[in-house]
């Protein structure tokens, strides 16, 4: 299906369209890294999001707590240690669109994927299969494959890696529901992101799910790329479970406390776990008895107790999205990406190739630009981009991947990115 991009924005003066945007102003309530020539163009939330100025305090504060109240502090201050993670609970849940018991902040990605898959990946000699893109994610693939070796399976046998239809690298949903027909006798669980990192393309949560369902199949996804994005609605959506890290569009920082969503019907599941004493019911936890209760809901899933230092700079975070509101940020998103798509078609068509569908409902913010000339050429590119102070990220062989986010991204970054992408052209 084709569908053509809003193109109104085209012609009209990207810095009016920033003034006319009441979002605009969050940009002020992020660093943004300085450049010799002024500020840099931080195209790249999609691998580690911008410092809100907010964070800092959040994090002195604790440090300041651990200074003056040492063991005090899970008991005093403001926000004491002992029920930290309760404090993001309902900016995540709102961020993510669900329950505030179906959501948690534990852990790492990786980590978090691992612990879903312990508990809703059981396979059985007749449904041992994953269903996975081709081309995940690496760290997705690991912990999937090392997942079915776990239980004594070979991944040549049970893991099915659906390749793209789409002459980008992007899926049709016809590729999607067919590849879980054909299998859905031996589908254990598909496996899915929200928004694939190497296309940018966004997928239909809901719809896959009830793919798979219908096929006796559970449904987890991959939200790295999706979470703080699109405006997920993961309890409507009928997912099992949902894994999310947070330093990319949560600007949380650098190895930022992930996510986990387990939907509510799960909530007082029987399914094995891999426990440790946070999970554990919260009013009994401290008579430390042998044995484990699992607190309701996604809590249940906790380990460790959360670290603190890692968990202040969530808050500052889901403080703006809270503000914003998500369907605000996202509204603004698709302007914003349609704008940097049709700057690009208009006047770059020669030099780059725009990977990620067209269509806003297919898309996150980030475009995957294919460098027409091939990768030595990209390169160049890319290192031209650099050092004029726009950042967007490298994808081997020949990828550049810009994302233009709604809390601190501009509609005047488009005209800045697309007249240094002609300049380098007409100059080399
Ligand atoms: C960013 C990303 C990861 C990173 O995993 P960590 O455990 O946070 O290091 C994993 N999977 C996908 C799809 C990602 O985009």
């Amino acid at each position: 299906m084709i569908v053509e991009t809003k193109s109104e924005t085209i012609g009209k003066d990207s810095a009016a369209l920033d003034t006319a945007d009441p979002l605009s102003t969050y940009r002020n309530e992020f660093l943004i890294p300085p450049h010799a020539d002024g500020e840099t163009l931080y195209l790249c939330g999609n691998s580690l999001g911008l410092q809100p100025r907010a964070t800092r305090q959040l994090l002195v504060d604790e440090l300041d707590y651990w200074g003056t109240l040492a063991v005090e502090g899970h008991f005093r201050g403001k926000f004491p240690w002992m029920d930290y993670h309760e404090f993001v609970r309902d900016g995540l849940a709102a961020v993510v669109g669900a329950k505030p018991a179906e959501v948690v902040a534990m852990n790492s990605l990786t980590t978090n994927l691992h612990l879903m898959m312990v508990s809703f990946y059981r396979p059985t000699a007749e449904r041992p299969a994953i269903l996975i893109e081709a081309g995940a994610f690496p760290s997705d693939r690991h912990a999937v494959e090392s997942q079915i070796r776990f239980h004594g399976f070979d991944p040549a046998d049970v893991l099915i890696e659906l390749a793209p239809d789409e002459p980008g690298g992007t899926f049709s949903d016809a590729a999607i529901a067919d590849a879980i027909a054909t299998h859905g006798k031996r589908l254990a669980l598909v496996l899915w992101p929200g928004v694939q990192y190497r296309t940018g393309q966004a997928f239909d949560l809901a719809a896959i799910t009830r793919l798979a369902h219908a096929q006796g199949a559970v449904a987890g996804f991959d939200l790295a790329h999706a979470v703080g994005n699109l405006a997920l609605q993961l309890h409507d959506s009928n997912a099992d479970f949902a894994v999310w890290c947070s330093y990319k569009y949560l600007n949380s920082g650098p190895g930022a406390v992930a996510g986990a969503f387990v939907h509510e019907r799960h909530a007082n599941t029987d399914r094995p776990r891999f426990a440790g004493w946070w999970g554990h019911d919260k009013s009994t936890r401290f008579r430390m008895g042998p044995e484990f209760v699992p607190t309701p809901g996604a809590d249940g899933w906790q380990l460790s107790n959360p670290p603190i230092l890692a968990l202040a700079p969530l808050r500052a975070s889901l403080d703006i999205f809270q503000r914003a509101g998500m369907a605000a940020l996202r509204e603004r998103s698709e302007r914003l990406t349609a704008h940097f798509d049709a700057l690009i078609r208009a006047r770059l068509a020669d030099t780059l190739d725009i990977l990620t569908p067209r269509e806003p409902q297919r898309r996150g913010c980030q475009l995957s630009l294919r460098v027409i000339a091939g990768r030595e050429r990209g390169r160049d590119l890319f290192a031209w981009l650099e050092a004029r102070g726009i950042i967007g990220d490298w994808r081997e062989p020949d990828v550049i991947r810009v994302s233009p986010t709604p809390l601190y991204n501009r509609f005047a970054d488009a005209e800045r990115l697309v007249s240094a992408i002609e300049a380098w052209r007409d100059a080399t």
